[in-house]
């Protein structure tokens, strides 16, 4: 199996890279976002819990979170590797999908962490809850507390993956194809 985490803020391209990089790899896509969005959209047990998080632009506690993906994949066993976008997002999360992948008798090849500034990352957002109808993209507010979260939860990851020599930093501003070349070659992902 091969494994890839896509990481970076909210807005940084994580899912249109995703998008790419599963087309290219024939790989199992989880998006964390996208699992609550759904089971908000049918008003699971999981996305009503989910969306009284989501709506403030906090993260979803870990227990819940860890659960869900545990579940995921321990259902999923068949495939050429998993992109994990939106997962990890603390510590926790991080050292829970360790053991999990230890346990499938795998781990993570590649963490491609795309980078964009704050405030170009805001303007994407507001842009994208135009469209998307996403209330967590459509006010400044809330916007700023999923930075906040980042900074403080998420962004101690990158640390722990440099620190497991996976770790591969791309800037996320440019042409979308020119990021993905540079996610392939920097990630030494087969081409
Ligand atoms: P974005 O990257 O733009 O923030 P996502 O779709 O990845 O969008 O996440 C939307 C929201 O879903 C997050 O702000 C958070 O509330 C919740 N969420 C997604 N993934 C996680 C996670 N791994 N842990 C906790 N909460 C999460």
């Amino acid at each position: 199996m091969f494994n890839i985490i896509i990481f970076g803020p909210p807005g940084a391209g994580k899912g249109t890279q995703s998008a790419m990089l599963l087309e290219k790899y024939n790989l199992v896509h989880l998006s964390t976002g996208d699992v609550f969005r759904s089971n908000i959209k049918v008003e699971t047990e999981l996305g009503i819990l989910g969306k009284s998080f989501i709506d403030k632009g906090e993260l979803v506690p870990d227990e819940v979170t860890i659960a869900m993906v545990e579940d995921f994949l321990k259902t999923t066993k068949e495939s050429n590797g998993f992109i994990f976008d939106g997962f990890p997002r603390t510590i926790s999360q991080g050292e829970a999908l360790s053991k999990i992948l230890m346990q499938l008798d795998t781990n993570i090849h590649a963490v491609l962490a795309l980078e964009v500034e704050e405030n170009e990352l805001v303007s994407r957002l507001l842009e994208r809850g135009k469209v998307s109808g996403r209330t967590d993209d459509q006010s400044e507010d809330k916007i700023r507390n999923r930075f906040a979260e980042y900074n403080n939860k998420t962004e101690p990851l990158l640390e722990f993956y440099a620190a497991k020599n996976v770790l591969h930093r791309i800037n996320g501003l440019g042409e979308i194809d020119d990021i993905f070349n540079a996610l392939v070659h920097r990630g030494r992902l087969c081409t």
